[in-house]
């Protein structure tokens, strides 16, 4: 409808101005509808992986939102026996079918419950059992909040040396160099980077790192097991995709002495080539931030974020036994390769903030076994002899690192 005003006919004007008021109110009224709806973050899942001393758990959120969270002490008054954690999501919702109780019952944690608790604010309560300490932490894209709770009874220990150290080690008289090591580091997992709809970093000529990784972390398992009478734990088994705060979950949970995490380089340089070791740890080198984010799956800017969150984490965290296990395993890294490949490059060991070390309790290294971005080293990488000699390499240095604190006595 078009409105043409008239002097001679006054009533289109008043219908013109009739349908301006209503229009003008729809207007309104649907943008005060936007802005109302549009901040508020959707809390679309709840996780945990847990053992008696250790329980991680996970909300899943599609947008970042602010939190906090409470430790309330036990209430005489509530006739229950536990305390409670609770982290109030601000600018948050519930998404529909999530679980709002979800029992635990791990001797540390007894049910996590989600509740909306007022229009703006979901909360999500830990009732505890025997919690010890918690730290809670963000990861980014998508945005989650991590809560890693350890708890008193058999508390967590701090690194793998203190693991076997509550364990009732046995007589080793008699005993093999093989069934020696493993008193000392009975659990190992193996990371295979990346999985499924991830394919990691991929060749320019078509190899994909989540294939290599699989490979190298089976064979690393196989290799193991000659060695050491120890269990060997993978993330994954199989071409699936497992969530980094996941692996790290897996680790704890199954009390591991030991953690590796396997991946292969890429970078936009074609020259870039070598192999590196990674520890967690705050990083002032661009490359290694680079490689972090990469692997992070996320921006610079979210690792670098990242740093600045857990700068307290990560600091207070005894990372001797992870840089020693670095530097073993990195330096028969690169002599195996050395000793049957030329132009073999050696990157050194690097500390960078990576996603999935973050909150391990136990000696944990990232190894970038090659550059899938390099020509030479993709049609390596596709060959089974040099994927063995990278996995004796790794091998080597890990038994190494284990007779090493089992000569000084430190287990
Ligand atoms: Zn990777």
């Amino acid at each position: 409808m078009i409105c043409r005003p008239s002097d001679n006919n006054p009533a289109p004007r008043r219908w013109c101005l009739l349908l301006f008021i209503a229009a003008l109110s729809l207007c309104v009224s649907a943008a005060a509808g936007r802005a109302y709806a549009a901040p508020r973050a959707v809390v679309k899942e709840i996780r945990h992986w847990s053992n008696p001393s250790y329980t991680r758990v996970v909300i899943s959120l599609d947008r970042k939102a602010a939190y906090a969270p409470h430790l309330l002490k036990k209430d005489p008054k509530i006739n229950k026996p536990w305390r409670r954690l609770y982290i109030d999501i601000k600018g948050a919702r519930l998404g529909p079918g999530i679980h709002r109780a979800i029992h635990i019952d791990d001797g540390l944690l007894k049910k996590a419950r989600a509740g909306q608790y007022d229009r703006d604010t979901v909360r999500v309560v830990l009732d505890t059992e025997s919690i010890e300490d918690y730290k809670i932490f963000p990861l980014s894209d998508p945005f989650r909040i991590v809560i890693d709770v350890t708890g008193g009874k058999g508390a967590l220990p701090a690194a793998g040396r203190a693991s076997t150290a509550k364990k009732p080690v046995p007589s080793t008289e008699g005993a093999s160099l093989r069934e020696q090591l493993g008193l000392k580091v009975r659990t190992i997992v193996i990371d295979a980077g990346h999985g499924g709809r991830d394919p990691g970093a991929v060749g320019k000529r078509g190899l994909k790192e989540k294939t290599v990784t699989l490979k190298i972390a089976r064979m690393l398992k196989a290799r193991l097991k000659k060695d050491l009478d120890a269990k060997i734990i993978l993330t994954r088994k199989t071409d699936v995709y497992i969530p980094l705060e996941e692996r790290t979950a897996i680790a704890n949970s199954r009390d591991a002495d030991l953690f590796i995490s396997i991946h292969i380089n890429s970078s936009p340089r074609r020259a870039a080539s070598g192999v590196e070791t990674y520890i967690l740890n705050i990083s002032n080198n661009d490359e290694a931030k680079r490689v972090a984010a990469r692997e992070n799956a996320t921006s610079t800017r979210s690792a670098s974020d990242l740093e600045y969150i857990l700068s307290d984490l990560i600091k207070t965290v005894n990372n001797n036994d992870s840089a020693r296990l670095a530097e073993s395993v990195h330096g028969r890294l690169v002599s195996s390769l050395k000793s049957r490949y030329s132009k073999i490059r050696s990157n050194g060991v690097k500390g960078a903030p990576f996603y999935v070390l973050v909150g391990t309790k136990m000696p944990s290294i990232l190894v970038e076994a090659s550059f899938i971005s390099n020509p030479r080293e993709e049609r390596r990488l596709r060959d089974q002899r040099y994927l063995r000699t990278v996995v004796d390499g790794i091998a080597e240095g890990v038994i190494r690192y284990i007779k090493q604190i089992n000569d000084q006595g430190v287990v």
